[in-house]
C-alpha cells in the first residue's frame, strides 16, 4: 500500500534484501508479496536475509496459502562475500549487533565503461572493435604504430557510488570497515543521547552513536532513522546528530535520495 502511495510499482522489485526478524522489518513484506500475487506477478522474488526467513515464510504460506510465482531464498555469508550482483551493482552483507541475527548491506556500484571523446572516433577513424577496447580502459595503437594514451581518448570515469543500510545495530565503531567512504549511509537512531542505557539495553543506537560511525567512515551524507515513538519532536535526534556529523537528514518513509554521478579529475 505504501509503495504504491510513493508511486512505486511493486512489479519492478525483483530482489528484498530484509535485515532481521522483528516485527517492524518483516511484516510488510507479507502484504507486499500477497499483493504481487493479487496483481498475477510470475516473475520469481528473491528474498536474502537470516535463514530463519525461509521456514518463517513456510509456515506464513503453509496457513495462508501458496503465491502465484516462486520465493528464493539466500542467506548472508562472508561480510566480506557478494551475495547479489548485476551487471550496474554488487551487494554484499555487514554483520550486526542486535538481539536476533542481524544484516545490514552494502550496494556499490560498478564500474561504468568509459565514454569515447566523440571526436576522436572521426579524427581517428576509431571502428567498432577500437572503440570496444578504449572503453574498457585500453590505449589505442594507430595504423603507423603510434600509440594514444586511454586518458587522451576517453572522458575521466564516474567514481562509483554506495549506499550503505544498516539496522537494527548496537553501535559497532568495528562497522567503519565496511562502510568506509560510502556515499550515502542509512544509520538507525532509535534513542536520543541521553537515552544511552536503554540504547545499549535493547541493542539499538543513538543518534550521535549513528553520527560518530558516519564521520569515522568519512560517509558523504547520513540519513537516520527508525526513531523510537517516545520523542514527540523528531527533530531533536536529527539535531543532535548534527553537531557531531552536519551532513545527516532524518527520513521517513517515502523520502528518496539520489547519489549524484561525478566523474573522477585526472589532474
Ligand atoms: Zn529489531
Amino acid at each position: 500500500m505504501q509503495m504504491h502511495r510513493f508511486g512505486f510499482h511493486p512489479g519492478r522489485i525483483h530482489h528484498i534484501f530484509i535485515s532481521h526478524l522483528h516485527g517492524d522489518h518483516v511484516f510488510g513484506l507479507f502484504g507486499l508479496l500477497s499483493s504481487m500475487g493479487m496483481s498475477g506477478r510470475k516473475a520469481p522474488v528473491n528474498l536474502y536475509g537470516p535463514p530463519k526467513m525461509q521456514e518463517v515464510m513456510g509456515q506464513h504460506l503453509k496457513f495462508f496459502g501458496p503465491l502465484p510465482f516462486e520465493l528464493r531464498f539466500q542467506a548472508p555469508g562472508d561480510p566480506d562475500k557478494v551475495i547479489f550482483e548485476d551487471s550496474k551493482v554488487t551487494v554484499t552483507p555487514i554483520p550486526l549487533k542486535h538481539r536476533v541475527p542481524a544484516f545490514g548491506y552494502l550496494f556499490r556500484e560498478k564500474e561504468k565503461e568509459l565514454n569515447v571523446i566523440k571526436e576522436k572516433i572521426t579524427s581517428l577513424g576509431l571502428g567498432i572493435a577500437d572503440l570496444v577496447r578504449i572503453k574498457r580502459g585500453e590505449d589505442h595503437v594507430c595504423a603507423d604504430g603510434k600509440v594514444i594514451p586511454n586518458s587522451k581518448l576517453t572522458l575521466p570515469p564516474y567514481r562509483r557510488r554506495s549506499y550503505a543500510y544498516l539496522s537494527d545495530t548496537l553501535y559497532d565503531p568495528s562497522l567503519v570497515r565496511y562502510v568506509k567512504d560510502v556515499d550515502l549511509l542509512f544509520h538507525e537512531a532509535t534513542f536520543s543521547e541521553r537515552d544511552e542505557k536503554l540504547a545499549v539495553q535493547t541493542m539499538h543506537s543513538t543518534s550521535v552513536q549513528a553520527a560518530m560511525l558516519a564521520r569515522d567512515a568519512r560517509a558523504g551524507k547520513l540519513l537516520i532513522g527508525h526513531f523510537s515513538t517516545r520523542y514527540r519532536d523528531p527533530e531533536l535526534l536529527e539535531r543532535e546528530a548534527r553537531t557531531i556529523f552536519p551532513e545527516t537528514d532524518g527520513v521517513k518513509d517515502g523520502n528518496t535520495y539520489s547519489i549524484p554521478l561525478v566523474r573522477i579529475s585526472r589532474e
